[in-house]
């Protein structure tokens, strides 16, 4: 495949304003990669939370406009910017994920792999246009090489929730044979972070709730489900993860939770120097840590958002060798504000991969 059998336009869906039309633009003008970067036949592209957050436009850093946003895409290189030393050839299967690109070689948080804190980032879907359209030009250092045999809509959703989940799964100073309490274990990232753990040899204390959430986590080998919609106070919610982790409480907890609720539990459960991972993103929520126990239990609480390139690489080998499997469901790009409307209403199970072909 070279460069000349790309169209001089494709589909896209752009938004001018926030919370406006989210028009499906069939003419849209595909970019010619610079030098340095990559042209990206986008073959699906997940939807994430933080894309309905773009179209509102409701965090404090505002996304440029119009915008095409997306950042879960997993598609073939089809043509390469002049001049552009990289290892990856047209053909290649990549994919794009939240960080587009960072400065890499002249900060202190790119030079220790903290990429996500480089001053010089750009987002994919925010700051950049992203994946929800057919072709996406992006950082040849950037796009995450994808491992033969793994099928491009089980790779989509991996490049972002996939990506965070194993990082907050690292994030919990754990070692094999340690208990994870995972709170909000069957959502989009908790069903992810469950299966990360599991295959590196953590015992899985699943907290969610209902019997259908339940039978999805044991298909994973989660064997301690915790229903917290059975446990009216917090205390006795505390009491349960402390009995069913052996009286001690567990070695860390992952929460995913939107409430802030779920945080301060945990810091009554955690086993002594045992870990917090915060992962979700609750507006206006306080953690409220006593001092006295944290200094006398030795508690650390870690806060995790994204992960870097190399996080990216092996959340994607677990799912090729088979650990770690999403839940999707596949529909077409046009369904996109479709699918925004059933994700504010908290409808979706798992995760929505829209088929860009
Ligand atoms: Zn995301
Ligand atoms: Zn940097």
């Amino acid at each position: 495949m070279t460069a000349e059998t790309v169209p001089k336009t494709a589909l896209a869906i752009v938004f001018d304003e926030h919370d406006g039309p989210l028009r499906v633009e069939r003419e849209h003008l595909v970019a010619t990669p610079e030098v340095g970067e990559v042209l990206v036949r986008i073959a699906y592209t997940g939807v994430c939370h933080s894309d309905l957050h773009a179209w509102h436009g409701d965090w404090p850093d505002k996304p440029k406009l119009p915008l095409i946003g997306g950042h879960e895409g997993a598609g073939h290189i089809v043509a390469i910017g002049p001049g552009t030393k990289t290892p990856l050839k047209v053909g290649d299967a990549v994919g794009i994920k939240w960080l587009a690109t960072a400065c890499l070689d002249h900060c202190e948080d790119c030079l220790s792999g903290n990429e996500g804190l480089c001053a010089e980032q750009k987002a994919s879907g925010y700051d950049l246009d992203g994946t929800f359209q057919q072709y996406v030009v992006s950082d040849a250092r950037y796009v995450t090489p994808i491992p033969d045999g793994l099928a491009l809509d089980i790779a989509a959703p991996l490049l972002c929730a996939g990506v965070t989940s194993w990082r907050a799964i690292k994030e919990t100073n754990t070692k094999p044979g340690n208990m994870a309490v995972i709170v909000g274990a069957a959502g989009g990232l908790g069903h992810l972070a469950t299966q990360y753990a599991i295959a590196i040899g953590l015992r899985v204390i699943a907290i969610d709730s209902g019997e259908e959430k339940q039978r999805m986590l044991a298909k994973y080998g989660v064997q301690d489900f915790i229903d917290f919609k059975n446990f009216s106070t917090e205390d006795a919610l505390v009491e349960e993860v402390k009995r069913v982790s052996g009286g001690r409480g567990p070695h860390a907890s992952v929460v995913f939770s939107s409430g802030a609720a779920a945080y301060n539990t945990a810091l009554k459960y955690l086993r002594p120097r045992g870990t917090l991972v915060c992962v979700g993103l609750p507006a206006n929520a306080t953690l409220q840590a006593e001092i006295y126990t944290t200094v006398c239990t030795g508690l650390r609480i870690v806060g995790s958002n994204i992960g870097n390139r190399q996080d990216a690489i092996e959340a994607l080998d677990f799912a090729a060798r088979g650990k770690v499997k999403p839940e999707i469901s596949v529909e077409p790009l046009e369904n996109l504000h479709s699918v925004f409307e059933r994700m504010e209403r908290g409808e979706i199970a798992g995760r929505i991969v829209l088929s860009c072909k």
